[in-house]
């Protein structure tokens, strides 16, 4: 199925697909766990649009390139365009707030990062990035508590909180916009909380907007 931005009460959202602008190491303790330094600026990369899939769709995971690791990250849809603003501008840019699994070919990014060349290969790969229906601002509210969740086969793996980014949602938006212009259709994810693992075939999910939005879906 192909994906197209819609909102979660389903209502149409007439938006163009976009790039998305990710972070990395956003929430200190998965730093941590990856043994890599919490960096003092944001950590940006970017996956095109053709890494867009809807994230109730089965999930195909990339064959024969070693572990898939899921990283669940809340993610914002842009509405207006955004160059150099400032967090109030960030905050009257946004259309909507869903939840993405960012895709990860692990050990690829490893190999690259150790050799500093660019992590493309291990995280813009087509479907590397399911991404939810939408929910409006006004339903989620104050953007530095908002609760994030992944279950798999009825564990729970991650589990966060806005309120523990390094750098808050709106912050980001602004410091992104400072060095791309973000478009409507855009799509910013701000990183993942700790408990990032692999992705195995039969695995099912159920990823969570706590008390907001919920997700259930499957490895192929
Ligand atoms: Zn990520």
């Amino acid at each position: 199925m192909t994906y197209q931005h819609k909102m979660a009460d389903g209502s149409a959202l007439d938006l163009p697909l976009g790039k998305v602008v990710c972070v990395g190491r956003n929430y200190a303790e998965h730093a941590r766990e990856l043994n890599n330094e919490v960096p003092s600026e944001p950590l940006l990369f970017m996956k095109p649009a053709t890494a867009l899939v809807p994230m109730e769709e089965p999930i195909q995971l990339p064959r024969d390139r070693g572990a898939v690791h899921y990283e669940t990250e809340i993610a914002v849809l842009i509405g207006e365009p955004l160059s150099a603003v400032d967090e109030q501008g960030a905050q009257h840019g946004i259309a909507g707030i869903g939840v993405a699994l960012d895709l990860t070919l692990r050990e690829v990014q490893s190999v690259l990062k150790a050799k500093g060349h660019p992590w493309e290969k291990a995280k813009a790969f087509d479907a590397s990035c399911p991404l939810s229906a939408f929910l409006t601002p006004a339903t989620v509210g104050d953007l530095s508590a908002v609760e994030i969740r992944l279950s798999i086969n009825d564990q729970l793996r991650q589990s966060g909180s806005s309120a523990q980014m390094i750098t808050p949602i709106l912050q980001l938006i602004s410091h992104i916009s400072h060095w791309f212009s973000l478009q409507p259709g855009d799509v910013v994810l701000t990183g993942t909380p700790a408990g990032v693992g692999q992705l195995n075939a039969g695995d099912q999910l159920r990823v969570e907007i706590v008390d907001l939005l919920r997700v259930d879906t499957g490895v192929q």
